[in-house]
């Protein structure tokens, strides 16, 4: 699974800078973990170009809130081998191949960790965060909305992608759709 960090497992705020102000979303953790146990790879992917051009974000911040993010993982039972997180750091107009909606982490996400995408998924909360997806040839791609119910849906949609609440529905809806084959 290729899932969306900010506003998907962590509530966005809009310019998250701080690793204090991290917050999980209700739920994201159990919902990860149960993914897990169903075989799942997880690969969390975050465009943070944006952040470090206005803010003045620093590598040195952004090592902090990863650390965090994975130390929360592994706190809630998913081990350090079943999930990676990826960054893109660059920011327009620097080109690069990896921020998205281009599909460079995707795939170098595919080659280190041997992910079959025909039976990946891909979970974001911008259409962004699913066209990589699209790109490399994962099963299907589903929208969530943003920050949950926490704050005013801004949430993009779509007629390509269902669209769900939250990453625990989208989760259980994968899992669904695999008991139905
Ligand atoms: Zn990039």
């Amino acid at each position: 699974m290729f899932i969306d960090i900010d506003g998907v497992i962590i509530y966005d705020p809009g310019y998250l800078s701080d690793v204090n102000e991290i917050m999980f979303l209700p739920g994201v953790l159990e919902s990860l973990c149960k993914a897990r146990c169903h075989g799942y790879y997880l690969v969390f992917i975050s465009n943070k170009g944006g952040v470090y051009s206005k803010k003045g974000f620093t590598d040195m911040e952004l090592r902090k809130m990863d650390k965090y993010i994975s130390s929360k993982l592994i706190e809630n039972h998913i081990s350090e081998k079943s999930f990676s997180t990826y960054y893109c750091t660059h920011y327009p107009p620097q080109l690069c191949s990896c921020r998205k909606p281009l599909s460079g982490l995707f795939e170098k996400a595919v080659a280190e960790h041997g992910i079959e995408t025909n039976k990946s998924f891909a979970i974001g909360d911008k259409l962004s965060d699913l066209i990589p997806g699209d790109t490399i040839g994962c099963k299907l791609g589903i929208l969530v909305k943003r920050n949950q119910e926490y704050f005013d849906d801004q949430s993009e949609t779509s007629d390509n992608f269902p669209r769900l609440n939250s990453l625990s529905d989208a989760i259980n809806f994968i899992l669904k759709q695999n008991d139905n084959q």
